[in-house]
């Protein structure tokens, strides 16, 4: 029968999941899955309080385990979302450790309390079943930064999918030491970062919080692999660039990283480049969504380039659409068009949304509402959201990503977030937001648009510069950019 995770019961010392100094060996990892999952029994569905911590790990492997779909729960959330969340995906059940204080949405059901340290641990029982392949693992919530999160319904053979998908493009192997500080309520941090390690039989080391001590330290006690969003690999960079003993230190402990991998976002071009010189390292770029689980990706094989985020992964089908639906097939690197995706990775609904749903769909294919363009190797280029990066100014259509690129290759800029707004003669102006760099004389803002202008072209230059302290972003560290609004 197939399993999600086919190395539990290999290798019984073996560490499976490192947080500081509490390490659980797969023995153990299994025997506390095993007796939850029993607690769990017949649950309709289990609601995870999802805080970085090992139980987490616990919680959503014995839900797995016991074929229950399981709702990981943010657990920094606001009472309001929180409400929804519960409400939409009606769990019968919540598991938290034992000292965790529940907001009022969440202590009205049932609870598990997951105390590592009481807990018996029962053998593989032989009663848990592993339920079909296309019986729903996970409820997700998607990052929310569009709109209100959507519940995104994942199959169990999406999970399963994207994880050999992920191992066949980086050579992932039981051999390998994940490290990452990532949140354990997306698919970043608990598909890719939790559930990714042990269907491979390794081990996970979470930082709890990030921060780029605590990234080398885990590197210097064997870490093999990192995971981050770009706002970490962005400090990681700006650690590197000061140099002195900290940057010396993290540039040595991520020579010894087999590999860099940078998702949920664009890493910015400036940060590929910081961490590339000082390192001989090329972070690798992944591209996926919720809905799809991971689509492209740069391979370790293959050829590393910044700024791209690869090629389609092994299973996966991608397609550039134009806007009226028809099939792009140049691979001219400059043609811009919507990624589609077909494949076993996709997700089965949202919940509670049929006609969401069916509007996510084109004849079997799934809209990702990003934009991107193809060069003749197959490497996609991300140019950005259709709703907010694509920015209609005096009929051309500009990519807010290339701006913001370039704006952040000015010393003077440590931040930039560029969007249109409503313009009379120009249809939508460009418009950047900027933090300012730290230190020194802060650009004007004519300073910034000249910049741009000289580097990219007179159209792309941004008519109207605000420079603000810090940039409005959600927990994966991505820019909300419908929060930029004019006060
Ligand atoms: P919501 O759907 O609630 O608005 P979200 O789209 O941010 O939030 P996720 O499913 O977590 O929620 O994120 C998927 C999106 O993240 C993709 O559609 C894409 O826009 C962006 N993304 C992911 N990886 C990359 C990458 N490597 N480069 C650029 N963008 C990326
Ligand atoms: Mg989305």
């Amino acid at each position: 029968m197939p399993t999600l995770f086919p190395h539990l019961h290999d290798a019984p010392a073996k560490a499976a999941l490192r947080f500081g100094d509490r390490v659980i060996e797969y023995g153990r990892l299994a025997g506390l899955a095993n007796a939850l999952a029993l607690r769990i029994g017949d649950a309709g569905r289990v609601a995870v309080w999802a805080t970085s911590s090992p139980y987490t790990c616990v919680g959503v492997l014995a839900a797995l385990l016991a074929g229950v779909p399981v709702v990981p729960v943010n657990p920094r959330i606001g009472a309001d979302e929180l409400a929804h969340i519960v409400s939409d995906s009606t769990p019968d059940l919540v598991l938290a450790a034992p000292g965790d204080d529940l907001p009022e949405a969440l202590a009205a059901l049932d609870r598990i309390d997951v105390d590592l340290e009481a807990e018996e641990p029962a053998p593989a029982a032989g009663t848990l079943p592993e339920p079909v392949e296309s019986s729903p693992a996970l409820i997700v919530y998607t990052s929310g930064t569009t709109g209100p999160p959507k519940g995104v319904v994942l199959p169990r053979r999406a999970v399963a999918g994207t994880l050999d998908d992920l191992a066949d493009a980086w050579r992932w192997t039981g051999d390998d030491v994940l490290v990452h500080a990532l949140p354990l309520f997306h698919v970043h941090g608990l598909i890719l970062g939790v559930l990714g390690p042990l269907r491979r039989g390794g081990t996970l080391v979470h930082l709890g919080r990030f921060s780029p001590r605590g990234v080398a330290a885990a590197l210097e006690e064997g870490g093999t692999m990192v995971f981050g969003v770009p706002t970490m690999y962005h400090r990681l960079a700006e650690v590197l660039e000061e140099g002195g003993e900290d940057g010396e230190r993290l540039a040595a402990a991520l020579r010894r990283a087999r590999l860099l991998v940078s998702g949920s976002a664009a890493l910015p071009l400036h940060d590929h480049e910081r961490i590339t010189a000082a390192t001989g390292l090329h972070v690798v770029e992944r591209y996926g969504m919720t809905e799809t689980l991971m689509i492209t990706s740069v391979r370790e094989d293959g050829e590393h380039r910044a700024g791209t985020v690869g090629v389609p992964l092994r299973s996966v089908d991608v397609r550039l659409v134009d806007e009226d639906g028809k099939r792009i097939e140049a691979n001219d690197g400059e043609t811009v068009g919507e990624i589609q995706v077909r494949g076993p990775n996709l997700f089965i609904e949202y919940l509670n949304r049929p006609d969401a749903t069916a509007n996510a769909f084109a004849g079997g294919w799934f809209r990702t509402g990003d934009m991107a363009t193809r060069d003749a190797d197959g490497f996609y280029r991300i140019v950005g959201r259709k709703a907010t990066d694509l920015i209609k100014s005096g009929g051309y259509k500009i990519g807010a990503g290339e701006i913001e690129n370039c704006l952040l290759g000015h010393p003077g800029v440590a931040e930039a977030a560029v969007v249109g707004e409503p313009d009379p003669d120009l249809g939508e102006r460009i418009v950047a937001w900027v933090v300012p760099a730290a230190g020194g004389e802060p650009p004007t803002a004519e300073e910034l648009a000249e910049h741009v202008a000289r580097r990219l072209a007179p159209h792309k230059r941004p008519r109207v510069v605000r420079f603000v302290e810090a940039l409005p972003r959600n927990d994966m560290g991505k820019v909300v950019k419908r929060a930029l609004k004019r006060d």
